[in-house]
């Protein structure tokens, strides 16, 4: 008989013996079940209720068999058989069943009772809810998995600073076997320099644990076994349990991200110094463009201004000599001459919007709020052929006022007119609307007519100067009012653009700041 057999059937002669067993069995916390030769149950404690859900009354006497769930019965039996034998069963983890049906991982030591005679006539089970236990094993397990999977070291130390934990990318960074490191101060993974103030640091460090960057903000650096240096980063996060508290630092090596940051700090320093030159060069360039072209446009205005003088001689004295000379010039010579007064006027019409054209771009602009409705009904009283019977223009009333230039906005309004009456089939009344549109900070003014309109390949093209689309026969003109409309606009900080059905009609719209929005 072993030293931990009990022999029930002694306790009613020894009383005192037997209250104690029965406070001990009484106030386990393990479940102490008792079980007959035939596995009925014959003791139930308290922790048993707790532990299974039923209460003594309900399971004494019942099979010890409803505790054990369908497909553990077979090893149950065998157990008990065991037992019968007189066979001990220490800590055998297995599953049990609740009152509820619910299971519980259970270890279960069971030792044989016998009688005087020494023959086995029951057993009793102690009975352990690790379920608990079995978590949390469970979840250590895994959480050392995740340790040993994660990218970064991690090495975990008590408070003393002694290595009690690494996982095996710890072991690669610095260049140590995990032996060599358990069990030895941290201090060892620094450069030398550090030793001696880190002790301190650490101390304050556990004074006042928290999850945080190590450093605060300073550059750090390791030391690996070989003695190399290389730049980390050290998350540090305190765990208090049972043995005290610990840190699991994680370290990361970023000698790479240092290197980026240096070369990207590079790359823009030189895109700073590129930027920089370009800059330089672009606006001495533009300086140059700006310079070459106000000497053009000098050049141009001087030249188109000293040509008229010349050619307003030649008008003069063709039309003098044409009607003063007309019966004594034989028809092919007056023909002549009209060719030569009609080609200077087409020379002086072209000298003259050329000289527009610079005007335009040389003049002093400074900007005001615009009425454009009333600048618009000036211009139609000042031009017989904007009015009936020559054309109808509509304005769509009120027109919003712009902020922009009165001889400029003039100069493109009456330009965007004339087109609009000029370039009209010849049987057609040329009908324009004129309209205002506002676009939040912007005023679109739209000039809409009934025209012949433009083929759309033209349309690009349409402000650039001397560029004509319809025939010079039918429709005369120099191909620089739109240009003048275009240089006029950007002055003003505006745009210009143009959409059309051919055969249709045209509609120009002019873009400009609102007045009032400024
Ligand atoms: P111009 O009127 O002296 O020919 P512009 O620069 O004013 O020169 O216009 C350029 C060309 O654009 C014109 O020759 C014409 O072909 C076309 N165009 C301009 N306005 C209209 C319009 N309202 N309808 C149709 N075509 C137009």
């Amino acid at each position: 008989m072993g030293p931990t057999d009990l022999q029930l059937q002694r306790l009613p002669q020894q009383p005192d013996a037997g209250a104690y067993l029965a406070a001990v069995v009484g106030s386990s916390n393990d479940a102490v079940i008792g079980l007959a030769p035939n596995a009925t149950i014959t003791v139930w404690n308290s922790a048993a209720e707790e532990i299974f859900g039923y209460t003594a009354a309900e399971v004494l006497g019942q099979p010890a068999a409803i505790l054990v769930p369908e497909e553990l019965r077979s090893e149950a039996v065998h157990m008990l058989a065991r037992v019968r034998l007189g066979e001990h069963v220490h800590d055998l983890e297995t599953v049990r069943l609740r009152k509820d049906g619910t299971r519980i991982n259970v270890s279960l030591t069971v030792t044989p009772i016998r009688n005087q005679a020494g023959a086995v006539v029951g057993a009793l089970k102690i009975t352990r809810d690790v379920t608990e236990q079995k978590l949390t094993e469970e979840m250590a397990a895994q959480l050392r998995l995740a340790i040993e999977a994660t990218p970064s070291g991690i090495v975990m130390i008590d408070d003393r600073g002694t290595i009690r934990m690494v996982n095996s990318q710890l072991e690669r960074l610095f260049g140590y076997e995990r032996t060599e490191l358990l069990g030895q101060s941290i201090e060892m993974l620094l450069p030398n320099r550090y030793r001696t103030s880190h002790p301190g640091q650490r101390a304050m460090y556990f004074a006042s644990p928290s999850v945080r960057a190590m450093g605060h903000g300073r550059d750090l650096f390791a030391r690996r076994k070989d003695g190399t240096e290389f730049p980390v980063e050290v998350g540090l996060n305190p765990a208090k349990t049972a043995e005290g508290t610990f840190v699991l630092a994680a370290v990361i090596d970023i000698t790479e991200r240092k290197r980026m940051e240096i070369e990207l700090a590079r790359v823009h320093t030189d895109l700073r110094e590129h930027a920089h030159k370009l800059e330089v060069t672009v606006a001495e360039r533009t300086a140059h463009l700006q310079q070459t072209i106000a000497e053009l446009e000098s050049v141009s205005y001087s030249l188109s201004h000293d040509l008229r003088g010349p050619l307003r001689t030649i008008q003069g004295f063709s039309q003098i000599v044409l009607a003063d000379a007309a019966e004594r010039l034989l028809p092919e010579e007056r023909d002549f001459l009209t060719k030569t007064i009609n080609a200077a006027n087409r020379l002086d019409r072209l000298i003259q919007d050329v000289l527009t054209y610079t005007r335009v771009s040389r003049q002093n602009v400074v900007l005001h709020p615009v009425d454009v409705e009333a600048l618009v009904r000036q211009i139609i009283e000042e031009r017989p052929e904007f009015q009936r019977p020559k054309a109808e223009i509509l304005i769509a009333s009120p027109v919003e006022p712009v902020h922009g230039h009165d001889a400029s906005l003039t100069q493109v309004i009456t330009n965007l007119l004339d087109n609009a009456v000029k370039f009209i089939p010849p049987d057609r009344l040329p009908q324009v609307r004129i309209r205002s549109e506002v676009r939040d900070r912007l005023v679109d003014l739209w000039f809409e007519d009934n025209g012949i309109g433009i083929p759309e390949e033209a349309l690009g093209r349409l402000f650039a100067i001397f560029q004509r689309v319809h025939d010079e026969k039918h429709y005369p003109g120099t191909g620089i009012g739109l240009a003048i409309v275009r240089k006029a606009v950007e002055r003003m900080n505006g745009s210009v653009r143009v959409e059309s059905q051919p055969g249709q009609g045209s509609r120009f719209c002019v873009t400009l700041p609102r007045a009032q929005c400024l």
